[in-house]
């Protein structure tokens, strides 16, 4: 059968840019000044630190001094070698100390999607040969997680996703009421990137380890942000992302706990005690490991921080715009994220309308709003559609200011209301 020209999911993407394009066109001839990016008050506001976060220029420089002079080959003998060796050492002695963990147990990736893919490749490829072929995780795992479950799905493994409630979070009963002998991993993330929901990793990963099976925690929200001690949660293996606490891009780590082998998805040299093939990235793990040891001396103090600053911009949008709910909003979340949805409004339109006021939002985890398709995240949850289509995700770091806040309390209330206007 011919599949048609365009397909029902690009008929919907095209709908809503169509309709975002007019909605803007609309404001900007209605003539509003807070739609003036000329304006003389305009400030430029970062509220997507869960997509990524600005450098930290002290993390900046110890990259530039790696890339100029730490150009040795960890793996070689001579004393360039030594040096490159006694960085990446250094930088997994302060991972290791954000997870809790020892540094033997670190292996260096290009990030946290590759970690993740490391952590259940090289676990269900390692078990496959003891009968383990099911792979369990929960239905809001982000796209590492998930493409890489249909990968294994397609060469053979059965793969169950565990839902979650309506507050977005997984019911340890629901893992309970599958789990079997004969399942290889448990992969469950430790906060959600789309509305910042904790999981219960403790309980869920003792569950797993009843039936002797492994357990993995996504921890790219988490580590860096809040507590992420990896012998406190009972995980077996945990993933992070530098550049989600103000870390270089493509440089990232698993921990996995002594004793737990994996396949290396890699084929090459023995680096990283052969878990991970391939000279190391020096310059980029030397920022990784700094950011850490940073990230972990401001944890105690940011995350209150971060938390006073998200329940006032949460309170204050509630309070002023009609028709809003917090989704996720009961459940333990991260310090530093809301997710919203605006009765009556395309989060698309939004998100455009405040970018050209300077403040930088999100419609969900930066992979799946580049796709315009309906989050996964917000559907799992059992939201209604018009729900999902009008949820916007704040999410606020280091940089964040009470000023900021004070801004965006300012522009929403008055756009969000010109929005349904000329809807
Ligand atoms: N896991 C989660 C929960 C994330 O939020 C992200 C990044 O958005 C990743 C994995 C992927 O990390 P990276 O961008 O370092 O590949």
């Amino acid at each position: 059968m011919r599949s048609p020209a365009v397909s029902r999911s690009e008929f919907y993407q095209y709908t809503v840019l169509l309709t975002c394009c007019l909605v803007l066109l609309l404001l900007r001839f209605s003539g509003d000044a807070m739609i003036n990016v000329s304006s003389s008050h305009f400030m430029r506001i970062y509220l997507d630190h869960n997509a990524t976060t600005p450098l930290d220029p002290a993390v900046a420089a110890a990259v530039a001094s790696a890339l100029g002079e730490n150009f040795g080959n960890p793996s070689s003998i001579h004393q360039y070698g030594q040096r490159a060796k006694a960085a990446l050492d250094d930088a997994r002695t302060d991972v290791a100390a954000l997870f809790g963990g020892e540094p033997s147990e670190v292996v260096f990736t290009s990030g946290g999607t590759e970690a993740d893919n490391l952590a259940i490749r090289g676990a269900a490829l390692a078990l496959a040969a003891a009968g383990r072929r099911r792979l369990l995780a929960s239905a809001i795992e982000h796209e590492a997680v998930l493409a890489t479950l249909k990968a294994l799905e397609h060469d053979g493994w059965t793969v169950e996703l565990l839902p979650v409630d309506a507050t977005g979070v997984v019911s340890p009963e629901s893992l309970r009421r599958v789990i079997r002998g004969d399942v290889a991993l448990v992969s469950v993330m430790h906060a959600n990137n789309e509305i910042g929901t904790v999981q219960p990793i403790g309980e869920l990963a003792r569950l797993a380890h009843e039936h002797g099976v492994l357990f993995h925690t996504d921890a790219a929200q988490t580590a860096g942000r809040i507590p992420c001690d990896v012998r406190a949660l009972g995980v077996d293996l945990a993933s992070l992302s530098a550049h989600k606490f103000n870390g270089p891009k493509g440089a990232g780590a698993l921990w996995a706990r002594r004793g737990v082998r994996l396949v290396s998805h890699q084929t090459g040299g023995r680096q990283e005690r052969g878990r991970r093939a391939g000279t190391e990235n020096v310059p980029a793990i030397v920022g990784l490991g700094l950011a850490a040891r940073l990230a972990r001396a401001r944890l105690a103090s940011e995350g209150p921080r971060l938390a006073a600053l998200r329940d006032r911009l949460e309170a204050g949008v509630l309070s002023s715009v009609r028709g809003t709910a917090v989704n996720g909003g009961s459940s333990p979340r991260l310090p530093n994220t809301t997710n919203i949805s605006f009765d009556r409004i395309e989060a698309e339109a939004l998100l455009i309308a405040l970018d050209l006021d300077g403040i930088a939002v999100s419609t969900g985890s930066a992979c799946s709003s580049g796709t315009l398709e309906p989050s996964h995240v917000l559907t799992a949850m059992g939201l209604p559609g018009r729900r999902i289509q009008s949820s916007i995700r704040f999410s606020l770091g280091t940089g964040t200011t009470d000023a900021e806040i004070d801004r965006v309390l300012a522009v929403l209330p008055p756009l969000v209301e010109r929005l349904r206007r000329v809807r």
